[in-house]
């Protein structure tokens, strides 16, 4: 689904992306981890291509990313992305938020796009605040609201940017919650989280970056119990 071949990116002279080799299966989860600045969110930004990279390639689905114009604007849909902030309209309602891109760019009616919309919000749990503002939610019911706007574009694949790491902790569970939901109705996920309850309970994988690089990659329970590289127990010994 999406294939990620001898990736490399520079930032000026910081190497931030080292040969990543990585390949994500239909219907994976695959965990990131790493120390900050490892270059995990640079790693996301690339695969919908909010950064270009320098070398190597990416498909998705056997296609390379587009460069541009409409079909990039296809990609963005295919390519959900939610970030650690909720980047909703802030002068447009929940429901808006939600059918904006769907009418916009996967061409629906807007009876259509409000319907699954507000199918899609009942799922995540706020679908009673679909004519209120973004400010007028909590921030785990804004980051929920942001996972349904990007479900909306039926992608293919979804990206999460440490989704909960700016939610106070009784909101971080409503936010994984709706993720596992995810997880185990079928979608391919990427997710860059150091919630490790999350990550044993949903993942597929766990890939371990450090500076730049992919360090180690195993299942969940390997990863946690019995990681290989120093790095990883290193970087472990700190967060459990
Ligand atoms: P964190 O856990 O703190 O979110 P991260 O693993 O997501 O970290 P990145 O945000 O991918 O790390 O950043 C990797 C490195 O690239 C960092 O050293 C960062 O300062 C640098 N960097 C990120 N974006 C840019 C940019 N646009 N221009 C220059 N350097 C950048
Ligand atoms: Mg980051």
């Amino acid at each position: 689904m999406v294939v990620l071949d001898g990736v490399e990116k520079w930032f000026g002279k910081l190497h931030v992306l080292q040969n990543i080799n990585l390949t994500v299966r239909q219907r994976e989860v695959v965990v990131v981890i790493g120390p900050s600045g490892s270059g995990k969110s640079t790693l996301c930004r690339t695969i919908n291509r909010l950064e270009t990279i320098d070398q190597g390639s990416i498909t998705l689905d056997g296609q390379p990313l587009p460069e541009e114009g409409k079909e990039l604007a296809r990609l963005r849909a295919e390519v959900g992305m939610v970030f650690q902030s909720f980047n909703l309209f802030a002068h447009k309602t929940i429901l808006e938020n939600v059918t904006l891109g769907p009418i916009k760019v996967r061409k629906r009616s807007k009876s259509d796009a409000e319907k699954r919309a507000r199918e899609l919000l009942d799922r995540v749990g706020v679908g009673h605040q679909a004519d209120k503002y973004p400010a007028q939610l909590s921030g785990g019911q804004q980051q929920r609201v942001a996972i349904a706007r990007a479900l909306a574009m039926e992608p293919k694949v979804m990206l999460f940017d440490e989704p909960t790491s700016a939610l106070d902790p009784e909101m971080i569970k409503e936010v994984l919650d709706v993720m596992v939901d995810l997880a185990e109705g079928g979608m391919t996920m990427i997710v860059v989280t150091h919630e490790m309850g999350f990550a044993r309970t949903a993942a597929d994988r766990v890939v371990f970056m450090s500076d730049g690089a992919i360090v180690e990659e195993n299942d969940p329970e390997t990863f946690f119990t019995k990681p290989s590289s120093d790095r990883a127990k290193d970087f472990l010994g700190k967060i459990l």
